[in-house]
């Protein structure tokens, strides 16, 4: 943070001259415009078989002279505002770390094979973000094929989005009732939020809708009765208010603007699940857990540089410290073997004893002797076969 507020206040000092230099500018070159325009206009006024006489020579001259000074000065300006842009990029060069070198493994997205990877992620990033005519571009330059099945969802998806922010309900309540089952499957309030949103769109406009808003609630509300009986309690309440407005009474907040915002995430959300998506791209995620994650690393480097123990970090395929990304940066639970103190793999899975103790299987076979294991913690004795493997 320090590092950011260096360089921010390098980019205000520059801004600041930037602002005065080009006011300077203005002036002075509008002064000299005006100037040269008028000597133009008494040139062109002046009779054709005029002859310049000894005063007016000297104006020309002075005239010329100025000019030749202002550029003069205007360069200089420039010159000393380039040497000023400069220091940003020391300022900068100074306070971050340029050499990521070590955070990474050269081999990842080295290869063909890896950055037609890569390409499809970003890829699918694009059309995620409803970006199709980018995404088209870089499927087409980089050969990817693109199977209408990765893309479709999110044509979709992001139209209804679209809508949604100016607040169209329709495409989004014809998507809820055709996944209606579904939806409802995974417990989903979709469908009802979109239809008390169009209920309270409707009451919003005064009491010049009211049987309108009846209807529609008649229609479409009485079946939310059961799951949501407050909700639709609350807004039948709010045709008591109607005459005098909603604004003004105990319904006021059904009014607030960030329930169209919640909408938009409840909706994002729901689609993602019902599709089996993820909510963010695969792509962002990867880019913000490498950012919180960079520091530490750079850190963790700097120690490992000082003490010499460079080496150590070998097992490449684990980091050399955990790092914490956070509460959304969190995915499935992982197993670390007590006894190895390493995280549990693919080939060296967590294995639950007879006796309900969890520890890695290459601990397992470590502590087996002569086929039969003594549990390390309780400390039953039995036989290691009756080990069971545990998924998470
Ligand atoms: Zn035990």
């Amino acid at each position: 943070m320090e590092a950011c507020n260096v360089v921010e206040r390098e980019v205000d000092k520059i801004l600041l001259k930037f602002g005065v230099v080009n006011e300077h500018a203005e002036t002075v070159l509008q002064d000299l415009i005006h100037h040269i325009e008028s000597l133009k206009k008494e040139f062109a006024e002046a009779p054709a078989n005029h002859e310049l006489t000894p005063g007016q020579v000297q104006i020309l001259k002075e005239a010329m002279k100025k000019v030749c000074e202002t550029v003069h000065r205007l360069t200089t300006e420039h010159r000393e505002l380039h040497g000023s842009v400069s220091k940003v990029g020391k300022a900068i060069d100074r306070n971050f770390t340029a050499d990521f070198a070590s955070t990474s493994r050269e081999d990842v997205f080295s290869g063909p094979e890896k950055s037609h990877l890569l390409n499809q992620v970003i890829c699918q990033h694009f059309y995620r973000h409803g970006m199709l005519d980018i995404a088209a571009e870089l499927a087409m330059e980089a050969g990817i094929k693109t199977d209408e099945g990765t893309k479709e969802p999110f044509t979709e998806l992001n139209y209804i989005l679209d809508c949604l922010k100016q607040r169209n309900l329709e495409p989004a309540l014809d998507w809820a009732k055709k996944h209606r089952e579904a939806l409802l499957a995974q417990n989903s309030s979709l469908e009802f939020k979109l239809h008390r949103l169009h209920f309270i769109r409707l009451i919003q406009q005064g009491p010049s809708k009211q049987t309108e808003a009846i209807t529609y609630a008649r229609q479409n509300l009485t079946q939310y009765v059961g799951r949501h009986g407050k909700e639709v309690q609350a807004l039948m309440g709010t045709l008591l208010y109607l005459p005098n407005g909603i604004q003004s009474s105990p319904y006021s907040h059904l009014l607030d603007p960030t329930l169209w915002l919640d909408i938009h995430d409840v909706f994002t959300r729901e689609a993602c699940t019902l599709f089996g998506l993820s909510v963010d791209s695969p792509l962002s995620v990867c880019i913000n857990a490498g950012c919180t994650a960079l520091p530490t690393l750079l850190n963790i480097k700097q120690v490992m540089q000082q003490r010499q123990v460079n080496t150590v970090w070998n097992g490449k395929d684990e980091l050399p410290i955990e790092i914490d990304l956070g509460k959304d940066g969190r995915y499935h639970s992982v197993f670390a073997c007590p006894i190895l103190r390493q995280q549990s793999t693919e080939n060296n899975p967590p294995m639950k004893l007879v006796c309900g103790h969890v520890i890695s299987r290459d601990a397992l076979n470590k502590l087996t002797n002569a086929n039969k294991l003594k549990c390390p913690y309780c400390p039953v004795e039995q036989n290691p076969e009756d080990a069971r493997l545990i998924y998470f």
